[in-house]
């Protein structure tokens, strides 16, 4: 035991700001960005990456900059965490709003520390004591009346107030008594990702203990890959990271979702073995586990349209995929239908109704898409094709030929060019490969082109001499046999 708690360095608070919309949590967090990180260090980045790291009376405190409940949800949806402490900013003119009470429920569940920013203060009609006693209605008692939640009145407009909360921020981490190890298997949680055009698959990530290094092989429940780039949060190299640090990695072979949380393996083969078997997981019920679920929420124009909806949907066959409406209930939609959604990982239906604005705006940052209908059999068919695309494809493989390697003419990183003799069969250009040594499996790749004296062919057959572009995980070598085969994925059946 001594020995681990030796091992254990503090760590910097990682925070999240919660609150109702338009009470200000962007430009809060805009306004600790601009004046806290070091003017040299800021090197005109105005990259959006999902965090930031300020520092204050010499400490670091990583801010989550994805304000909303949204990506919180997302995060503990997956059962990740990663917020130390929570900022619930409220208007002080507003006051407790539906949001305010959404948000101390999730701190609550999240069971973290919180802290009560009071914002707006600049505005004449601002009442911070009004929003304390709205607040003592909901159980939450600040320390100005008697109770242990700390509170700041703020700006985020003009920056008022702001240094007394970073300090409260300080202090509540001091009593938290945050730490991580550093020689622990790196673990941490996705804050953002999306695929860069230029970058590839991109993800920043917080970890929440151990080192991270360039190089190291990563996976999560969805993606995995090996770091070819670190960046810290302004965009400078790094090769090493540390506990409540928010890095850019690149080197995933597709975009991991939001608030999964990524580890360290040995090598890609772990990393992809546990995606398989976590994805099936995810992809069955509790209730039958041979059978896919549908999630779906149902936004209608007026309640009567609920019931009749309901039940032709009821009515698909659902031997092989079974339906389960979240919600269903009359209205626009809404944020917290997407948020809803993307938690849940479920589909909007919407019978006449139109996104809020706001919504739209979510939607399309979480690419989520509602589907809208005006009538009930397009609708229906709609929920017939989303069934359909669940069920899986079948893969089949045929075996085309082998090749005996006999030369290797080039080789870089996972490409290589290699020469040799068809021995069995054909082969063909955009095929797989798998590697033979000694009559042992020891890899697999692709065949991405394909020549004969020097020129490039659809086919090569026994006997011929040929050279291909081989994409693998293995490096091929003299000797080496390559068996090409074909997959192909058969179509999804209907239905019943
Ligand atoms: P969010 O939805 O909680 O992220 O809220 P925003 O940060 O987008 O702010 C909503 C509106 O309130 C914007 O028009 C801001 O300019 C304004 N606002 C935010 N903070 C303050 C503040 O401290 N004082 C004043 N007067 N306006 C503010």
């Amino acid at each position: 035991m001594a020995e681990e708690k030796e091992k254990l360095i503090p760590r910097a608070p990682v925070i999240v700001v919660l609150g109702h919309i338009d009470h200000g949590k962007t430009t809060l967090l805009d306004k600790i960005r601009e004046t806290q990180v070091a003017e040299r260090e800021k090197g005109g980045i105005t990259q959006h990456i999902g965090a930031y790291e300020v520092e204050f009376q010499g400490k670091k405190i990583t801010f989550i900059d994805t304000p909303g409940h949204e990506a919180f949800s997302a995060m503990r949806a997956r059962g990740a965490k990663v917020a130390d402490i929570a900022i619930l900013v409220i208007d002080g003119a507003d006051g407790v709003k539906n949001q305010t009470k959404e948000a101390i429920s999730h701190i609550k569940e999240a069971g973290i520390p919180m802290i009560v920013a009071i914002n707006k203060i600049d505005r004449p009609e601002s009442d911070p004591n009004k929003v304390k006693r709205d607040l003592a209605k909901e159980d939450i008692s600040v320390e100005s009346m008697g109770g242990d939640i700390p509170s700041a009145n703020v700006s985020g407009k003009t920056g008022k107030g702001l240094p007394e909360l970073l300090e409260l921020i300080l202090l509540v981490s001091e009593m938290e008594d945050l730490k991580a190890g550093l020689t622990a298997p790196a673990e941490g949680v996705i804050i953002e990702s999306y695929l860069d055009s230029r970058r590839g698959p991109t993800a920043t990530l917080i970890l929440t203990s151990g080192t991270l290094k360039k190089g190291d092989f990563i996976g999560t429940k969805s993606a995995c890959g090996k770091i070819k780039i670190m960046e810290d949060f302004q965009g400078g190299s790094i090769s090493e990271a540390l506990p409540s640090m928010p890095v850019i990695i690149l080197g995933f072979e597709n975009v991991p979702r939001v608030g999964e949380k990524i580890q360290v393996f040995p090598n890609l083969e772990s990393a992809e073995a546990d995606i398989e078997v976590v994805e099936k997981k995810e992809e069955m019920t509790s209730v039958d586990e041979k059978k896919k679920v549908l999630n779906l929420i149902l936004k209608t124009d007026v309640l009567g349209s609920i019931e009749p909806i309901g039940e032709v949907l009821e009515n698909l066959p659902q031997e092989k995929i079974r339906l389960n409406i979240l919600k269903a209930e009359a209205g626009n939609i809404s944020e917290s239908d997407i948020k809803l959604a993307r938690s849940t990982n479920a589909r909007i239906l919407g019978f006449r109704v139109k996104t809020d604005p706001i919504a739209r705006v979510s939607a399309e940052r979480d690419k989520i898409r509602p589907l809208i209908f005006d009538l009930i059999y397009d609708l229906v068919e709609g929920v017939r094709k989303l069934m359909e695309r669940l069920l899986a494809p079948e893969v089949i493989r045929t075996d085309l030929g082998k090749m005996k390697t006999l030369v290797i003419f080039w080789t870089e990183k996972n490409r290589q060019i290699v020469g040799g003799r068809v021995t069995e069969g054909e082969i063909t250009k955009g095929v797989s490969i798998e590697v033979f040594r000694n009559e042992e499996k020891i890899g697999q790749g692709r065949l991405i082109s394909l020549q004969i004296n020097k020129k490039e062919v659809e086919r090569a057959i026994k006997g011929q001499e040929c050279g291909i572009l081989y994409e693998g995980d293995v490096k091929i070598e003299e000797g080496d046999v390559l068996v090409i085969y074909k997959k192909e994925r058969k179509k999804p059946g209907t239905l019943e």
